[in-house]
């Protein structure tokens, strides 16, 4: 029999990134990511999916679920959350037959989905007859009350919703934000939830991850040699981590900072990204300043997770402007990853030369 495409990946015929390997199963990264992490667990026998799986396949199937909650710890996605899927069949979606486990996390990945947007007790009757047709009527009629709606809602609200909306939140770090942050204040005084009337300017919508006070996040340093790193940070190496005894974890928290609160928070222990290109970057950059390039962020992420600290303020820049995206895509990976605070310099490295430092 031809060898499935997954023996084929772990017999290293076919390339593939590898984030694990034990004497019963791999796991690679998805090519096609669904997800900020989307890893897939491979047994290394070729088993055709869960629909054929032997009674004593049952340790097996059990170690690869163990697996993905061991990877989702290794890669620190086990408090934000994540889903453990299978795919199986034609209409499950199954499109390798060879059995794996999809990792997915990063993002909040929403209520399971189906193609037919939800699930209704004449699913199965009306597979028959539900073809494409049904399909993109559907679709059709969805995005026109998605649209519908929207023109309503901007008709009516004075500062209605620009029709190209950027996925990210925006909120300026406040006053009371930032001395709380330079370890001036317990941290009770700290209620980024409370900060929407000093974010007036903004279009801020404050998310559940930024509201309430700090959580508990435990920091987590990565030695294990399996670690990823497949992108190698061009920039200055970052200082010893020592954990500033004011530094208070603020997991989802990303702010946006402009010139003096950057120059203050510079003086603090923090960790310096410079989101532009490396072409940019090598050009020049802040000094200290690490470059993970904010329009790649997906092939960055192993890399970051195993050398972004979680003891400090995290700080991102790129060139500046009235959106700053490179750093916000930077800030919402992390952010997904349990990361903050994170601060985004909006100024960045044009503000920066402009002000004549270097
Ligand atoms: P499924 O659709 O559940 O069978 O999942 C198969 C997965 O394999 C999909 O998510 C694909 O993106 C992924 N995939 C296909 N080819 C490769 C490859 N060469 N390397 C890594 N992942 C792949």
């Amino acid at each position: 029999m031809e060898p499935t495409l997954f023996e084929r990946i772990i017999s290293r015929e076919i390339p593939a990134t590898f984030e694990y390997e034990d004497d019963h199963c791999v796991a690679i990264r998805d090519i096609a990511p669904a997800a900020p992490l989307h890893l897939l667990i491979i047994p290394r026998t070729p088993i055709r999916g869960i629909d054929a799986m032997a009674d004593d396949h049952e340790q097996l199937v059990g170690h690869l679920l163990n697996v993905g909650r061991m990877l989702a710890e290794r890669f620190g996605v086990h408090s934000s959350g994540y889903r453990l899927v299978t795919n199986v069949g034609d209409h499950g979606g199954q499109t390798v037959p060879h059995l794996h486990v999809h990792l997915l996390a990063g993002e909040p990945l929403g209520a399971m989905r189906t193609a037919h947007g939800g699930h209704s007790g004449t699913a199965i009757g009306r597979s028959a007859a539900y073809g494409g047709a049904g399909l993109l009527r559907d679709a059709g009629i969805t995005i026109l009350l998605v649209v519908g709606l929207a023109a309503v809602f901007n008709a009516a609200n004075p500062r209605g919703i620009p029709w190209v909306k950027p996925t990210y939140e925006r909120l300026a770090m406040t006053d009371a934000e930032l001395q709380a942050l330079l370890g001036g204040k317990p941290t009770e005084e700290y209620t980024p939830s409370t900060n929407q009337a000093a974010n007036q300017n903004n279009t801020a919508v404050p998310s559940a991850t930024s509201a309430g006070k700090p959580l508990a996040n435990e920091p987590q340093q990565r030695t294990d040699p399996s670690q990823p790193a497949d992108a190698t940070p061009k920039g200055d190496a970052p200082k010893a981590a020592t954990t500033p005894p004011s530094f208070q974890s603020q997991p989802g928290v990303v702010r946006e900072i402009g010139y003096d609160a950057f120059v203050k928070v510079l003086e603090t222990p923090h960790y310096l990204i410079d989101a532009r290109t490396a072409e940019a970057y090598g050009k020049g950059h802040i000094a200290g300043a690490v470059n993970y390039y904010g329009g790649e962020v997906q092939m960055h992420i192993p890399a970051m997770l195993s050398s972004v600290p979680r003891d400090r303020v995290v700080v991102v820049y790129c060139d500046g402007g009235a959106e700053c995206e490179l750093s916000h895509h930077i800030a919402d990976a992390l952010k997904g990853f349990g990361y903050g605070p994170i601060l985004i310099y909006m100024g960045g490295w044009n503000e920066w030369v402009q002000r004549g430092r270097k």
